[in-house]
Order: structure tokens, then C-alpha cells, then sequence
């Protein structure tokens, strides 16, 4: 392929076309620095978000009714919702977050739909086996003796590189 570029140049008899050739001189002019975003291969933006924003918090808009947690992420608005407002969502892909030893943590089958999970550390509760959103590296931890850790923020783990899905679009 090569750098070929082509000039086309008009040629017109009747009528004189000026053709302004707009150079950027200098000033503060429009430096296009490419985004350099972490923007990884293979991870969707939405879970960069929704790793950001859940938290369990309170919906302010339903707060006098019984559920009100926004344990709720839409994939389509790329937000997060309560169970008041599934309507309002009817048909998008949404996923569903849980509280697991306080942190937040989603249903291994279900985010697995979205994304390759593999690698990251799953944990199993009652029923579920679960994935951590966020990194816990603030928690006091046991030692195990097979000196497995995070590839990222060092955290021991049982037999995974990541210990949450953030270590692993890290
Ligand atoms: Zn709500
Ligand atoms: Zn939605
Ligand atoms: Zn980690």
C-alpha cells in the first residue's frame, strides 16, 4: 500500500475555482492527541462503568418504597436502576449486582454472557458462584499457602490471576 496520495487537481475552463487550503498556523490550535484512554481491547465501556458506579446506594427517586437499592445495571442505558423502575427498562440487557461480604459482586453465568471472565477469582455463597466488582486490596486477608496474588493490585487469591473483574480490565 504504501503512503500513496493522491492530488487531484480540477481543472476547469469556465469557471475559477479557489480552492482554500486551510493550514492550521501555529496558535493553540487544534492538537488532536488521539484518545489515550485505557481503552483495552475486548472490554466493553459499560463495564468500566458500571465498575465505577455501583455501590448499592439508595435510589433517591423511590426511596420511600421497600426496594430501592440500585442493584440494577442497564447495558442499554448504561446506568443503573432499582427494581421500581424495571419498567422503564423492559427488554434491555440489564444485569443484576449483589452485596457479598459487603462488596459488590455479580453473578458468575450471568456476567459471563457479556464477557470473558476468565481469570478472575469467583467465590462461591449460597447458591451462586459470584465474581467481585472491585478490587477488595484494603481487606485484611488470610494468608494461603499457595502464594497465589492478584496480577494487579497483589491481593491473595485462591486460583485465579484477578481478583475482581476491575483488576482484570485494569
Ligand atoms: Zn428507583
Ligand atoms: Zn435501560
Ligand atoms: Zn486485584
Amino acid at each position: 500500500m504504501g503512503d500513496a496520495v493522491t492530488i487531484t487537481t480540477t481543472t476547469s475552463t469556465t469557471t475559477t475555482t479557489t480552492t482554500a487550503t486551510t493550514i492550521t498556523t501555529g496558535g493553540n490550535g487544534n492538537k488532536r492527541i488521539s484518545h489515550t484512554q485505557k481503552t483495552r481491547v475486548g472490554v466493553p465501556q459499560w463495564v468500566r462503568v458500571m465498575i465505577d458506579i455501583m455501590q448499592f446506594q439508595d435510589c433517591k427517586i423511590h426511596l420511600n418504597t421497600k426496594d430501592h437499592k440500585l442493584d440494577r445495571f442497564c447495558i442499554d442505558c448504561v446506568g443503573s436502576f432499582c427494581s421500581q423502575s424495571c419498567s422503564d427498562h423492559q427488554g434491555h440487557e440489564h444485569v443484576k449486582i449483589r452485596r457479598y461480604l459487603l462488596h459488590e459482586v455479580i453473578n458468575r453465568p450471568d456476567f459471563q454472557k457479556y464477557f470473558d471472565c476468565s481469570g478472575i477469582q469467583g467465590y462461591q455463597t449460597n447458591k451462586n458462584k459470584v465474581l467481585f466488582l472491585k478490587s477488595r486490596k484494603d481487606n485484611q486477608q488470610q494468608q494461603n499457602n499457595k502464594d497465589r496474588r492478584c496480577n494487579i493490585c497483589n491481593q491473595n487469591l485462591l486460583d485465579a490471576s484477578y481478583c475482581s473483574i476491575q483488576c482484570k480490565v485494569f
